[in-house]
């Protein structure tokens, strides 16, 4: 079997594989200014992982030519694709960096095929079976096999802690999580030669997901106290989900705004992906949506395509006013109503801002992390709000990969997905794995 790595190696963003020239894992895209692509491809079929920009960004691209592969996925994987793919024309539409039309994107649900965990099915002469990754829901470890080799593609996934830990004292919101509360971790293990593994976060330890959760809602309940807002940027896939449980779990009261809104209620049709629907939709309710209720139109944007009313910026203003969380995108304050939120609770230092994910180098919510100062919505602003960040990652961590990669030291394992994939490979190659680090470009027989 050759695999060769058109993105995704050595690095985070546009992961993209391509088995024996015919079979392509993932076509994801890197965004920022510009954003980047993997390197072109003409596959007969496609797999895709999961639902994240950096995985299936670039699948309508694949369907410009006269060509029309067809793209397997789960559900919630084929919903969140179209989601990210117009929310890309929205941002890229006019510019010659965008690699699609919207007609690429009208072709997707016509070459779509879903499938759910555990059922085989047939791709470009391969038998491929998805098995729960536990990243965001309908997120999935890819098995191919072409009757010879047997490849485990990760893609991205999280496990749970081995055990409880035990709770923090105070903590008041059940049973504590050993994991992520809007999805499982992985645990299918299925027999595998070779391993193709992400490596996103192989040089760091989570802290107990309990403490992670009781410090964050000790924070945003100590400044509701003191009669301040606070503002929870997250990512609009996963983690706005995650924060809207945590929330309802610890009994913040909370605003949710953003592209999360969507894909909260996109999920709540799918609820054989998420760990416990019932937990899923108290959140929902317990949550109050910003929606457009006093008639603005919201400029751009899908609503604003739809013709749909969306929230209006005098709305969002009265919002900081009301001692809550907002849960907002985008999670790095690169856009999104954030832009009205943090201009709005900036200058107060009563007020705070809580990063919930990983911030990359040179977005304005990094900048803030350092500096005290963003550039936010075109003005760089110094906050005086207080700033903190919380780790609720939807990654395994180094324990959590190598508990994973336990089952599979007879494999093969290759690592990508990751800023340092060469010093992991060079880790578990010191543990005795037959292990290496692909490069970009690169083709490997496996
Ligand atoms: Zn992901």
């Amino acid at each position: 079997m050759d695999l060769r790595f058109l993105g995704g190696a050595g690095e985070v963003g546009r992961s993209a594989i391509l088995v024996n020239d015919r079979l392509l894992l993932d076509y994801g895209m890197k965004s920022g200014n510009p954003p980047q692509f993997p390197v072109d491809a003409d596959p007969e079929s496609v797999v895709v992982s999961h639902g994240h920009l950096d995985h299936v960004g670039t699948i309508p691209a694949l369907l410009s030519g006269a060509d029309r592969p067809p793209i397997h996925w789960t559900p919630p994987t084929q919903e969140l694709a179209l989601t990210l793919a117009r929310d890309t024309l929205k941002l890229h539409g006019r510019s010659p960096h965008c690699p699609f039309t919207e007609n690429d994107v009208k072709r997707v649900t016509e070459v779509s095929q879903t499938h759910g965990y555990r059922e085989t099915f047939e791709a470009a002469g391969y038998e491929v079976t998805f098995f729960r990754a536990g990243h965001i829901p309908g997120s999935a470890h890819v098995l191919v096999d072409d009757g010879d080799t047997r490849l485990l593609y990760t893609g991205d996934f999280h496990v749970d802690e081995e055990a409880a830990a035990d709770p923090p004292a105070g903590f008041d919101a059940g049973e504590p999580p050993v994991g992520q509360r809007l999805v499982k971790g992985s645990i299918a293990r299925p027999d595998a030669d070779v391993v193709l593994c992400e490596s996103t976060y192989s040089d760091v330890d989570h802290d107990p997901r309990a403490s992670v959760e009781h410090r964050f809602a000790q924070s945003v309940k100590t400044t509701l106290w003191e009669g301040g807002t606070v503002v929870v940027p997250a990512f609009a896939i996963g983690r706005t989900q995650e924060m809207l449980m945590i929330c309802e779990a610890h009994d913040i009261p909370c605003y949710v705004d953003g592209m999360g809104k969507e894909v909260t209620e996109m999920l709540r049709r799918h609820p054989e992906f998420v760990r416990d629907p019932a937990a899923l939709r108290r959140a929902k309710s317990h949550a109050r949506f910003v929606t457009g209720r006093d008639g603005q139109r919201e400029t751009g944007g899908l609503a604003g395509r739809t013709g749909r009313a969306g929230p209006s910026r005098g709305q969002r203003k009265r919002i900081t006013d009301q001692k809550a969380a907002i849960i907002t995108t985008s999670g790095m304050l690169s856009g999104g109503p954030a832009m009205t939120y943090i201009p709005e609770i900036r200058a107060n230092p009563v007020n705070k801002i809580t990063m919930t994910g990983y911030q990359v180098e040179g977005t304005p919510g990094r900048d803030l992390l350092e500096t005290g100062r963003a550039e936010i919505d075109g003005r760089v602003m110094p906050v005086s709000a207080q700033v903190e960040a919380y780790d609720f990652s939807a990654h395994a961590d180094h324990g959590g990969i190598r508990r994973f990669l336990d089952s599979y030291d007879d494999a093969e394992v290759l690592v990508n997905h990751g800023d340092r994939c060469g010093a992991f490979a060079a880790e578990l190659r010191a543990d005795g794995y037959d292990a290496s680090a692909p490069e970009l470009g690169a083709t490997y027989s496996v």
